[in-house]
């Protein structure tokens, strides 16, 4: 018989280390009863794709970032590549891209047959680094994209300065940082064009979609052309002015997206709090290399420490196999970007921008989401602490 008593699980209600706790994946989404029941209703309605809860979300959204205009989109990698295809980006041209990012960022340059050229971030901020940025220019050189890594907004002074000194188009990928702030603005409240991203693991989600905040009235129409089919409706009938993709996003999804937005503050808020508990308590033997802590315009999208892998015999592979023994997910956010084999193709190769490789070799992400209690961030530090004391050398 293989089959254990019962009682003897009873027997043992609090493991040591937490062991047999649930499981903390690395990001979870937080959907209430609310939404469900809200989606029940758009499902039931006989409008589910674009209509009026899109409509409804573009203007929540419109608000919460000082009556700016917005469109949703399906992924704020359509958000991207339609911002580029405004922007006139095409083959010839030069988008300057940050080296340790989502594929995501310099994938659309190459979508909409442009190049990206690539250029290496702040070890303290993960951040594209400004000050780099001057030296990448050429004269093909029509737009900067940087990240705001991890809901740390860029120094979107200097930035800008240099943006306009230059005459250089902005598409800010703020795929982290729905609800943060520069300077106590809201990012996506300025700039000039600003994509975020609502997939499931961000601060925010519609399930799949993002959205374009856009500073230029007079380029709306055409995104709205770009996001659907390249059609211009006019009084009965429809003309095609080009090739456009098609993102529009869903009631569904926007429904969701209306319940997420109303708790937006309060979820950033908690993820604050949280990480300023991982700044109490994590505590190992070799230290990690902790991010930079920001103030409070950091929405913290992630928690995301370098392993001190120079002073440990075991791998990043082995600590994330050790930590999912102990029930705790543990993400990479992001290899360097110009390593992979399409950029490779391109040139790019090893000890061509450093910073984003060491980040890129050694990141890890911790979890960190508003469902999670002081006791599970205690929880995933004892353990990131026993893992790393057992393989000191
Ligand atoms: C998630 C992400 C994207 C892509 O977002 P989608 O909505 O999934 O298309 C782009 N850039 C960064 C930095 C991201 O993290």
């Amino acid at each position: 018989m293989t089959q254990p008593a019962p009682e003897r699980k009873a027997a043992k209600p609090n493991p040591p280390e937490g062991r047999h706790s649930a499981f903390l994946p690395f990001a979870r989404p937080g959907i209430d009863e609310e939404s469900v029941a809200a989606v029940a209703n758009v499902l039931r309605s006989g409008w589910i794709t674009t209509g009026p809860q899109v409509e409804a979300f573009e203007s929540a959204l419109s608000g919460y970032l000082g009556g700016r205009t917005v469109r949703a989109f399906t992924s704020a990698t359509g958000a991207l590549e339609v911002a580029l295809q405004v922007c006139d980006i095409g083959p010839g041209d030069e988008v300057i891209v940050p080296a340790m990012t989502f594929a995501a960022t310099a994938n659309v340059v190459l979508r909409v047959g442009a190049k990206p050229v690539f250029v290496d971030i702040e070890l303290a901020t993960r951040n594209l680094d400004i000050a780099r940025v001057e030296a990448a220019i050429t004269p093909r050189t029509k737009a900067v994209m940087p990240v705001h890594f991890a809901g740390l907004p860029v120094d979107m002074d200097a930035l800008y300065e240099l943006a306009q000194r230059r005459g250089l188009r902005v598409i800010e990928d703020a795929a982290h940082a729905i609800g943060s702030s520069y300077r106590n603005r809201r990012i996506g409240s300025f700039g000039d064009l600003v994509a975020f991203s609502f997939h499931p693991n961000k601060n925010l989600t519609t399930i799949e979609g993002g959205a374009l905040s856009i500073r230029e009235p007079a380029e709306v129409r055409r995104i709205e052309r770009l996001r659907f089919h390249g059609i211009e409706r006019a009084g009965d009938g429809m003309d095609i002015l080009e090739a456009g993709g098609k993102y529009n996003l869903t009631d569904v999804a926007a429904c969701v997206g209306l319940g997420q937005l109303r708790r937006l503050e309060q979820f950033n808020r908690r993820r604050r709090e949280l990480a300023a508990r991982y700044f109490e308590q994590l505590a190992t033997d070799p230290p990690l290399h902790l991010p930079l802590r920001g103030d409070e315009g950091h929405s913290w999208h992630m928690f995301s420490p370098l392993l001190p892998l120079e002073r440990l015999p075991i791998g990043r592979e082995d600590f994330i196999r050790e930590m999912a023994a102990r029930g705790i997910g543990v993400g990479v956010h992001y290899p360097a970007l110009h390593l992979f084999t399409l950029y490779r193709g391109m040139g790019y190769k090893t000890g061509d921008f450093p910073n984003a490789e060491r980040v890129g070799r050694s990141t890890v992400t911790l979890p960190l989401y508003p469902a999670l209690s002081e006791d599970d961030i205690d929880r995933v530090c004892a353990a990131c602490a026993q893992v790393l004391t057992s393989h000191r050398g």
